[in-house]
């Protein structure tokens, strides 16, 4: 285990009305979703998890582990991480319409070209 992806749970249908609060006050907002009805925001209150960046051949795995009284978000090593390496993982983000898809600048050689 590296670090918990924290922050507050959110239903689904919250997560997006904050988001698009957070984008009319030009701030970034940082988002996981566990599930089709749930959401961490850690925009306000999360771990520094939520600077980790997407790749298309990361280095750690992001896992929803389910305990009794609900989910927790773990980025977990998914090799050797050498000293100052930089953590990512792959956000599996479902893919959109042409318009709204973000460009991915990982590098790596198997990038997919686009995070969503
Ligand atoms: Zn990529």
């Amino acid at each position: 285990m590296v670090i918990e992806y924290m922050g507050d749970i959110l239903r689904a249908e919250v997560a997006m009305r904050k988001e698009l609060l957070y984008k009319a006050k030009n701030r970034p907002a940082y988002m996981f979703r566990v599930d089709s009805e749930r959401v961490i925001d850690a925009t306000r209150s999360g771990s520094p998890a939520r600077y980790i960046n997407h790749s298309c051949s990361p280095n750690c795995v992001a896992e929803v582990v389910t305990f009794e009284r609900g989910h927790k978000i773990i980025i977990s090593a998914a090799r050797r991480i050498e000293r100052g390496e930089e953590l990512c993982y792959d956000y599996k983000l479902i893919p959109v319409a042409d318009q709204s898809k973000i460009p991915c600048h990982c590098g790596a050689a198997n990038c997919r070209k686009w995070i969503n």
